[in-house]
């Protein structure tokens, strides 16, 4: 059985997801970033850890054949398929605060952090004050002097990742909302989620 979610522009979406379902992400338009972040689902105090994958994997860069971590080093997804191999561990989710820093457009933004927050809290009821999540199809350069380059996305219209989840998971991810750079090529529009049992 499958069943298929579409997350539209600039917003969020939360899905439980068992243990050993697998988990499509789909640039429907290309060039859509999305930051795809969980937590355990009984225990929240567990949640994905973008910086202990990238310990785990002695790696800035994850594709096909490398796990998801969480906070407490427990496998939490592993990617299966992955069309685009361009992801980004690095960036926290997009907030008010940020869009303020840069371009002075803050005010009732629609905004990856809120997104996933109120698709977390529906289930918890808690907030993070701070989310780095795993995002997917965002185009990160990091130039030998040490600085980052957020590029277009390579992604194309209809290009997927395909993740397996290694725990049973509540999974909260948003389209991101950064149409002021390059990060979604200009433009935030839809994605798609197809969870396989
Ligand atoms: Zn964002």
């Amino acid at each position: 059985m499958q069943k298929e979610y579409i997350v539209k522009a600039k917003s969020g979406i939360k899905i439980p997801v068992k243990k050993g379902e697998l988990i499509e992400v789909i640039d429907l338009k290309g060039q859509q970033v999305v930051d795809f972040f969980a937590t355990n689902q009984t225990t929240p105090e567990e949640f994905l850890s973008a910086g202990v994958t990238i310990d785990c994997n002695e790696s800035i860069k994850i594709s096909t054949g490398d796990s998801i971590y969480t906070n407490l080093y427990h496998q939490m997804f592993t990617i299966i398929e992955d069309e685009v191999k361009e992801h980004d561990l690095l960036h926290p989710c997009c907030r008010p605060e940020m869009y303020d820093f840069f371009y002075h457009t803050g005010k009732n933004h629609p905004n990856c952090l809120a997104n996933i927050n109120q698709s977390l809290s529906e289930a918890f009821d808690t907030k993070k004050a701070e989310i780095t999540p795993f995002n997917i199809f965002m185009h990160t350069k990091i130039l030998p002097n040490g600085k980052i380059s957020v590029e277009e996305p390579v992604s194309k219209a209809g290009d997927k990742i395909v993740l397996r989840a290694e725990m049973d998971v509540l999974l909260a991810v948003a389209a991101c909302s950064v149409s002021e750079s390059s990060c979604n090529g200009g433009e935030c529009t839809p994605i798609k989620i197809v969870v396989q049992e």
